[in-house]
């Protein structure tokens, strides 16, 4: 149960996510339209998001593939250590392939430059990066996103798919942490 030391502060509602991720879905769906786009998630953070946005490009005219990376660069504290580690491999070949990566929240941007660099490298016809949130002021790397589901305040961020510590991930909508 809650810890009665820990505050939700509401930032953006269910029925706000569900209008953006279909709007992201119709410019991806339009970018790519015709194409085979492999879409590579970062576990855990993407999951739901991933989830949700490949459902709504069902109506688009593309072949999705959909395969995970996990990148660790956060220990159990709220800090980035800012030295991204690669856990978990893609299991399929992106060369030459229309590559987009799906992440939860770019934030230091560091876990995106290595992926990015790390995807870089092996060869895709296009690469391209999909956020849900973007913390722009916290950037410390010159990375942007192609597609940005909301700009978001420089605070610690949970819910649809964002975790603190293991806890909220399930959470429909998503609120600030305090
Ligand atoms: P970056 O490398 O850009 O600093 O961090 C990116 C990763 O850190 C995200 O994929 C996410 O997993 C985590 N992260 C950054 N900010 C937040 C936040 O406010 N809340 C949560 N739950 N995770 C965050
Ligand atoms: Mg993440």
């Amino acid at each position: 149960m809650m810890n009665s030391n820990i505050k939700l502060k509401p930032l953006i509602t269910e029925k706000e996510i569900k209008q953006r991720v279909a709007a992201l879905a119709e410019e991806i769906g339009t970018q790519f339209s015709g194409n085979t786009l492999m879409i590579v998630g970062l576990l855990n953070g993407s999951f739901i998001f991933l989830a949700d946005l490949v459902r709504q490009l069902n109506s688009y005219h593309l072949h999705l593939i959909v395969d995970f990376m996990r990148i660790t660069s956060y220990g159990s504290n709220t800090v980035t250590s800012g030295k991204p580690t690669l856990c978990q491999d893609v299991s399929i070949n992106v060369k030459e392939r229309h590559v987009l990566i799906v992440d939860d929240i770019l934030d230091t941007g560091y876990t995106l430059e290595f992926v990015v660099n790390y995807l870089k490298a092996l060869d895709p016809f296009s690469l391209s990066v999909c956020v849900l949130l973007d913390k722009s002021e916290r950037r410390q790397i010159d990375i942007r996103a192609d597609y940005v589901g909301f700009t978001v305040p420089d605070a610690f961020i949970v819910g649809y798919g964002l975790d603190c510590d293991g806890r909220f991930r399930e959470m429909p909508d998503i609120a600030v942490l305090s």
